[in-house]
């Protein structure tokens, strides 16, 4: 089970080794109708409530986790840890460029600059900041930045008009496409090498033209990236290793 990190409350609940006390956090969610249950950032208990369910629901449902958190505390910190992840590929990639890493701390404001013609991206930690939350805050800045260009420089050459474009945090999707033609993005596009990056920003772009996945769609999307296929059978394998980084 994992350590206190601090403003996390503690509560005690009956795992196979007896009782532990678990830090959770409680997020009221207005539009839910269940309680979710999920693993945070700081390797916590994140308790998802819906808006008017009473609190002493919510505890009772946490403390009847046990065997799951035990499961979930155990297998957390390798597989969400974005800190991790770039401590062993200190590489992000953004605007067709490969830009190396380097992260440092610093008392000042956090905030990254990078150079493409250098191939390099600095970025500064606050160093009283807890690491994976300022990691995680500042790669998701970068990537705002970098794939609406990359995508606005993909749309321009290939002559298309599009809206809005949101770079979030979806769970599983890399991207999607909307009738308002609103491109929506993930961040964790910026860990995916740029051929690859540039494959799934041009498939959204597709849908501006063909809203479904018709042999017509793929068509138009060969036109835009010759190696579709080969890239398109990438994306499964890469999308089950990042994923899962640096979710809340
Ligand atoms: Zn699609």
């Amino acid at each position: 089970m994992p350590l206190k990190a601090d403003n996390l409350k503690l509560t005690e609940v009956e795992t196979s080794q007896g009782p532990v006390l678990v830090p959770y956090e409680v997020r009221r969610r207005k539009g839910s109708r269940y309680i979710k249950l999920s693993i945070g950032l700081r390797n916590h208990a994140v308790l998802s409530v819906p808006w008017l369910c009473p609190m002493a629901e919510a505890m009772a449902f946490l403390r009847s986790q046990g065997p799951w958190l035990e499961e979930n505390f155990k297998q957390n910190p390798s597989r969400c840890s974005l800190t991790q992840y770039l401590e062993a590929n200190p590489r992000l990639y953004g605007l067709g460029h490969v830009l190396r890493l380097s992260l440092e701390l610093t008392r000042a404001r956090p905030f990254y600059i990078y150079d493409t013609l250098r191939g390099e991206v600095e970025m500064r930690l606050r160093a009283d900041e807890d690491r994976e939350v300022g990691t995680v805050a500042l790669v998701r800045a970068f990537a705002a930045e970098v794939v609406e260009k990359r995508t606005r420089e993909l749309a321009a050459e290939h002559g298309l008009k599009i809206g809005r474009v949101s770079v979030r945090d979806q769970s599983s999707r890399w991207g999607s496409c909307s009738s308002s033609r609103t491109i929506s993005l993930n961040w964790r596009l910026v860990l995916l090498r740029p051929n690859l990056q540039d494959h799934v920003i041009l498939h959204e772009l597709a849908h501006l033209t063909e809203m479904n996945h018709s042999p017509r769609f793929w068509a138009l999307l060969r036109s835009y990236d010759p190696r579709t296929d080969q890239h398109n059978s990438q994306l499964n394998p890469a999308a089950s290793r990042l994923m899962p980084l640096g979710r809340a």
